[in-house]
């Protein structure tokens, strides 16, 4: 029994002083200080015409840059043509370096005058954007030994070619195979772009009679009621067609939501003001769905604050005016959001915008990009900073998509993480209860002796048994 219990309650007074024994177990009352001005970073967007700093585009005027045909017709596509716009500015030496990454990278290049004018090029080395879309010959490392083109096997769980069925009750859409920019880190490099030197992809063409044969799928599968579609990217979908895949996917009677999955607001907000044919039949699909009781949303990929601007807060508060809910999807890269600083910023900068923070990936094992992967402990790490930071349905879940299709997991969900080897484990019980699937750390992270092990196939066969037999060895018994 405590006998402490009333005077307890006498010292919680507002600023009390109570004299006596119990005095020292009393909480001070604690009123929040002011929040630093500092702390308030994130609502301080890029105004006015910052493009203007690019020599190329020094004359470019506002209307000019908000015209989508501008920024589609002026996104670089080729090398020499990135190079150019930026002679003068970026060192020679990062210049011949871009180079030499273009021509070793899988991915197309394509990188929208919006992005461009957004990158720092008299630091291009530590620019978070240019990390995300330039490759340099410098920083490519080795592809991690447990990689495949398709490491998620998102075509062994393909029915019909471009639908993905993996989970109970939804299924992932890929309508086309072309985006507005081509970014380094794509999980699906093997199929999105054109051909490089590197890799020749699996193509999933804008072709009706192929959505034909996956609307006919998703109608024989009564229990399919979340539909993600994807690509590539819808951003690049004539508004036609947002409209026809949309009715048609929202007339079949199991379906009950659908996402629309874009980077386009991150990369080029300028379509959704000036694009309205496209806006308007993202937003008349909305409206057809929202008669239907059913839920349209926009799903949107940011990943650092820079890519958040005036224009960015336009765009998107038009999409709001209209009721069309965002969501936003990260993935988390090395020298671009791995910091908490600059995860915190970037969601409470999509907070401010009205873009709800949905899932950080911890990056996926994918060709030519193991400098941009993070460790799982670094996302786990992140999490635990970034929440408590602001309101909790703004607070996104740290996930990461598991090899050999055992689809996401929470990042604090894993069975056994040896961390000195770098590998997790996780069970996936809707996908297959009794299979575990792994996580691999990128090898360049961990010791010497142990990136030693990870060259030599048959020590690398021996630490992925060894954490397997000890992550089985920790489950629970059925
Ligand atoms: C990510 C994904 C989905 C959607 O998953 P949510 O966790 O609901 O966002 C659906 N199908 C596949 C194959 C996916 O990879
Ligand atoms: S926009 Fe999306 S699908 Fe297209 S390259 Fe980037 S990550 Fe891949």
């Amino acid at each position: 029994m405590n006998t402490n219990d009333a005077p307890v309650a006498a010292a919680t007074q507002i600023g009390g002083h109570v004299s006596g024994p119990t005095l020292s177990i009393a909480a001070p009352a604690r009123v929040r200080p002011t929040a630093a001005a500092s702390s308030m970073a994130h609502g301080n967007l890029r105004e006015g015409a910052f493009w203007q700093t690019l020599p190329a585009w020094r004359d470019v005027d506002e209307a000019t840059f908000l015209d989508f045909r501008w920024q589609g017709r002026n996104s670089i596509t080729r090398i020499d043509k990135l190079l150019e716009a930026i002679q003068g500015i970026a060192p020679a030496e990062f210049i011949a370096d871009a180079e030499a990454g273009f021509a070793n990278s899988p991915m197309s290049v394509r990188v929208s005058p919006y992005l461009m004018s957004l990158i720092d090029w008299t630091r291009p080395y530590e620019d978070p954007l240019r990390r995300q879309f330039i490759p340099l010959a410098s920083r490519l490392l080795p592809d991690h030994p447990e990689l495949t083109l398709d490491s998620l096997h998102e075509q062994d769980d393909s029915p019909v070619p471009g639908l993905t069925h993996r989970y109970p009750d939804k299924a992932l859409f890929l309508a086309l195979d072309t985006c507005p920019v081509y970014c380094r880190f794509c999980t699906r490099s093997y199929a999105v772009g054109l051909d490089t030197g590197m890799v020749d992809k699996v193509h999933l063409n804008a072709d009706a009679a192929r959505w034909e044969r996956i609307f006919a799928y998703i109608a024989s599968r009564p229990e399919l009621e979340d539909i993600v579609l994807s690509g590539g990217d819808v951003y690049n979908l004539p508004a036609k067609h947002i409209r026809l895949i949309g009715e048609r996917l929202l007339d079949l009677p199991n379906v009950k939501r659908l996402r629309y999955a874009t980077k386009g607001p991150a990369v080029m907000p300028q379509k959704l003001l000036t694009d309205t044919e496209w806006t308007q039949a993202l937003v008349d699909v909305v409206e057809f769905g929202r008669a239907r009781r059913k839920d349209v949303v926009l799903h949107t990929h940011f990943n650092h604050a820079n890519e958040i601007t005036w224009i960015t807060r336009e765009a998107i508060g038009k999409l709001l005016e209209k009721g069309v809910f965002v969501r936003n999807q990260s993935v988390l890269q090395r020298g671009v959001n791995d910091t908490t600083e600059s995860m915190k910023l970037l969601v409470k900068r999509l907070g401010h915008i009205g873009v709800h923070p949905y899932y950080v990936y911890v990056h996926d094992l994918v060709k030519g990009v193991e400098d941009l992967r993070t460790t799982l402990q670094t996302a786990i790490d992140i999490e635990k900073e970034v929440r408590g930071s602001t309101a909790g349905f703004n607070t996104p879940t740290f996930v990461v998509d598991t090899l050999g299709g055992g689809g996401k997991r929470d990042a604090h969900s894993f069975e056994y993480y040896d961390r000195h080897n770098g590998i997790a484990l996780f069970r996936s019980p809707n996908v297959d209860p009794e299979r575990l699937f792994y996580f691999f750390d990128p090898v360049e992270t961990l010791a010497p002796e142990v990136q030693a092990r990870w060259a030599d196939p048959v020590e690398r066969q021996r630490m992925k048994d060894e954490a397997a037999t000890n992550a089985r060895a920790r489950l629970p018994t059925r």
